[in-house]
């Protein structure tokens, strides 16, 4: 599935800040490029001890991918009734893999609510079914990805919402994904990075 990935394009603007926020080896030129550069930086990440232990645990359902202790535009709700913040839309999306969750954000743009329940990875309800994901990033700056990349990772109620957004702010960086292109990314840069790791052992 995720060479329908390979023919989305990401801006050379966009790919520029990736590669210097997520250390990637190379600047990402298309969204399969991204998600195997992801993949092979998790793939080193997970030869630290430490990195691998917090991996395991993501991985057993112990903590929760991407989780912040501060509030977020995205809440995700665990089965066991257990709500926790995650720092982007991203982020929720990849927990999705590991465990069942609902996710409750907004719109970045109107505020409406969004929705999504997925389990394995798999969607199994979207609400409004229009929802989007823009996948942008700072400008300026590095360091911690919660301040230079995850508030710039947000969904959108649609693609519509994304324009008249974008139209009010004409220099943000970054781009639109579907909510499939943002689950293969999830799936392709990070859940096939961790899951053939943890599950050797
Ligand atoms: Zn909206």
């Amino acid at each position: 599935m995720s060479e329908s990935l390979g023919d989305v394009k990401i801006p050379l603007d966009l790919g520029t800040r990736l590669r210097v926020l997520d250390r990637l080896s190379q600047i990402p030129q298309t969204l399969n490029e991204y998600g195997t550069l992801l993949q092979e930086r998790i793939k080193k990440n997970l030869e630290e001890p430490s990195s691998r232990a917090h991996f395991q645990e993501i991985f057993k359902g112990k903590k929760i991918f991407g989780h912040v202790n501060y509030k977020t535009r995205h809440k995700v709700q665990l089965s066991g009734k257990r709500q926790v913040y995650v720092a982007c839309a991203l982020d929720a999306l990849v927990e999705g893999f590991f465990q069942p969750i609902k996710i409750d954000s907004a719109c970045f743009h109107c505020s409406e609510p969004v929705q999504v329940k997925m389990s394995k990875g798999i969607v199994n309800s979207i609400e409004p079914s229009s929802c989007v994901i823009w996948l942008g990033a700072s400008k300026v700056g590095e360091g911690q990805l919660e301040t230079y990349l995850c508030p710039y990772i947000n969904f959108f109620s649609s693609a519509e919402h994304v324009a008249e957004w974008r139209a009010k702010n004409p220099n943000e960086l970054g781009m639109t994904l579907t909510l499939n292109q943002c689950l293969e990314l999830a799936r392709k840069g990070y859940w096939e990075a961790v899951r053939p790791s943890l599950t050797e052992t």
